[in-house]
């Protein structure tokens, strides 16, 4: 069972003060409010706590809560700081178990299929990529340089 507010402890209820919350598209669980099942939550960086909207809208002044874009806080700028990108314009698969990446941030699908991107921006060894949407909403903040070729 999820622990709701009257069971959060001190140092949940610590982490939750001028807490920065997503929008968790992804997953599924139990607000750790109310209890509501049925909504995408707000949640915490770490995913440990969560909230419903209805709960967000109640008790963000209380708490200071901040609403964080949905796309960050998975420890992206660990590793896409600062990084140099090239512009991909023919996203190839690089075998046939390996067919298909996902945007770094908003998890659009890169592969050679009708619906999925075909262009956008990869670090030089291929292994992170990133939508144009995605790339144009946080390079300011990721200071990306995207460089013509490897060298
Ligand atoms: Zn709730
Ligand atoms: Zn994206």
């Amino acid at each position: 069972m999820a622990k709701q507010v009257e069971h959060l402890g001190p140092a949940e209820l610590a982490k939750l003060k001028k807490a920065k919350l997503r929008y968790a598209q992804y997953g599924s669980n139990v607000c750790n409010f109310c209890g509501d099942t049925t909504a995408n939550y707000f949640a915490t960086g770490d995913y440990t706590i969560r909230i419903c909207p209805v709960c967000f809208e109640q008790f963000k002044d209380k708490f200071e809560w901040e609403e964080q874009d949905w796309r960050l806080g998975r420890g992206q700028e660990k590793y896409l700081k600062g990084a140099k990108l090239k512009y991909v314009t023919d996203f190839k698969k690089f075998s046939d178990t390996w067919d298909h990446e996902h945007c770094e941030f908003c998890m659009d699908k890169f592969m050679e299929a009708e619906g999925c991107l075909r262009e956008g921006y990869c670090t030089l060894d291929e292994k992170n990529w990133i939508c144009q949407t995605c790339f144009d909403d946080f390079k300011e903040m990721f200071k990306w340089t995207v460089v013509d070729r490897e060298s």
